[in-house]
């Protein structure tokens, strides 16, 4: 099966607005084994998003449109896709019915535009949308499906996951593409690449190897797009399997997670809880704990020490410490982590004290040195590193080391 996205809006071309959408349909479609052979973006004009159905590849059998459905002027895409497929408006009493109770929640009445949105292409088949005002649309031509959906992310991830997904499983047949991923923390990717190079070069040909680097993080990624899957989905477990072992532990997950969850798993496993003191992340590490749901589970809390004052006050370092090592130390580090712990009563604490930049920096202590320190039921430990010139990625790389080696210490730990 081979699929298509056009996502309509001005915005998204202006670049005010993040094609989300297309993102989300993809990881959609390739979970089913799709191949998405194109993404298009086009402006709010009948014109360009006939010419973008017009140029669709004589092999896709599935085009996902988004955007365009709202109750303003300027959303065109119901019309111009009612022309398009030949047919005529007719009204649905259940989608206005729809409409209205979604509105009287908000103690609202629909006006007439709302009305407007309750008549739909007699060609389609409506897709009911219990997130908004906007129905989704499912036009079939020969073999190829088109579903229209409304912009906003929210309503389109819920007909896309809630609706369209099961009925392509329902009615359509599986697709034959494989994509799995193996995520890997702390190691650049060229040095990846020289520690997995006889296991790179001995993989077949039919197992396409991506390596996907972000800061800190290389996710690497093996697509199969022929064959049968389910055999498939097995070689590349064996493969990362494999792959595991020669990397060992800067491999934390697989497709979808994320540190944070992962540590968050490791802390409930252990039935153990973590506090953070930040200088130089200045809250990052807590914001990315708390953006899991369910982490207040095992996250006690957090104190952003930036002054020394506040670090010897709260946290208990000491001041020869600060004096003789300076504030960037492996000392303050782990005093800091200690001080964490003692005050919040927590199993695990971690530390970050560093040089972020831009200014800052010394002959001895250059801008990215961080010192990152763990304290656990075995004791403390800190780490030295030394990230690069710009702050927004020290700060993001320095959060999420942070975290992989509190998941080292987490995987390490015997009871
Ligand atoms: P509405 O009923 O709100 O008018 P709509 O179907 O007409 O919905 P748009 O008006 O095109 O959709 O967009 C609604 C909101 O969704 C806007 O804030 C827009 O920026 C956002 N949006 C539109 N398309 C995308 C996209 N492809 N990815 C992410 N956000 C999008």
């Amino acid at each position: 099966m081979q699929a298509e996205i056009i996502a309509i809006g001005d915005e998204i071309l202006i670049g005010q607005t993040v094609d989300t959408n297309s993102t989300f349909i993809a990881s959609q479609l390739s979970a089913l084994g799709v191949k998405i052979i194109q993404k298009k973006v086009v402006s709010d004009q009948a014109i360009a998003i006939v010419s973008a159905l017009d140029a669709i590849d004589a092999a896709t059998n599935l085009v996902f449109i988004t955007g365009g459905l709202g109750p303003t002027k300027d959303d065109i895409t119901k019309e111009t896709l009612n022309d398009y497929f030949g047919g005529t408006l007719e009204y649905h009493p259940q989608v206005f019915e729809h409409i209205t109770s979604l509105f009287k929640t908000f103690g609202k009445v629909p006006n007439a535009s709302n009305k407007q949105q309750a008549y739909l292409p007699s060609v389609c088949q409506p897709i009911m949308n219990e997130m908004g005002t906007a129905c989704g649309m499912h036009f079939t031509k020969g073999e190829v499906h088109y579903f229209s959906l409304p912009g906003v992310p929210y309503e389109t991830q819920h007909l896309v996951a809630d609706k369209i997904v099961p009925w392509i499983n329902a009615n359509l047949k599986a697709g034959t593409v494989v994509h799995k991923m193996l995520i890997t923390q702390g190691v650049s990717e060229s040095e990846l690449a020289e520690t997995m190079e006889e296991w790179e070069n001995a993989l077949p040909a039919y197992l396409h190897l991506a390596y996907l680097p972000s800061p800190g993080i290389v996710k690497l990624r093996l697509s199969s797009y022929d064959g049968v899957p389910a055999d498939r989905t097995v070689e590349i477990a064996q493969q990362f399997e494999q792959l595991k072992n020669i990397l060992g532990d800067v491999v934390f997950g697989g497709k979808g997670d994320a540190l944070p969850e992962v540590v968050g798993e490791l802390l409930i496993k252990q039935k153990a809880t973590l506090s953070i003191a930040e200088s130089c992340t200045g809250g990052c590490i807590s914001h990315l704990l708390t953006s899991v749901a369910g982490s207040s589970a095992y996250f006690l809390g957090s104190a952003v020490t930036y002054a020394n004052a506040v670090k010897t006050e709260l946290l208990k370092v000491r001041s020869e410490s600060i004096a003789k090592e300076g504030v960037v130390s492996k000392k303050v580090a782990e005093e800091m982590a200690l001080g964490a712990q003692a005050k919040f009563k927590s199993t695990y604490a971690i530390a970050t004290t560093g040089v972020a930049g831009p200014s800052g920096g010394t002959k001895e202590k250059p801008v990215g040195t961080v010192w990152i320190a763990t304290a656990g039921p075995d004791g403390v430990r800190a780490k030295k590193y030394l990230f690069g010139k710009n702050r927004e990625r020290n700060i993001q790389k320095a959060a999420l080391m942070a975290l992989d080696l509190l998941r080292k210490d987490l995987q390490n730990f015997k009871n």
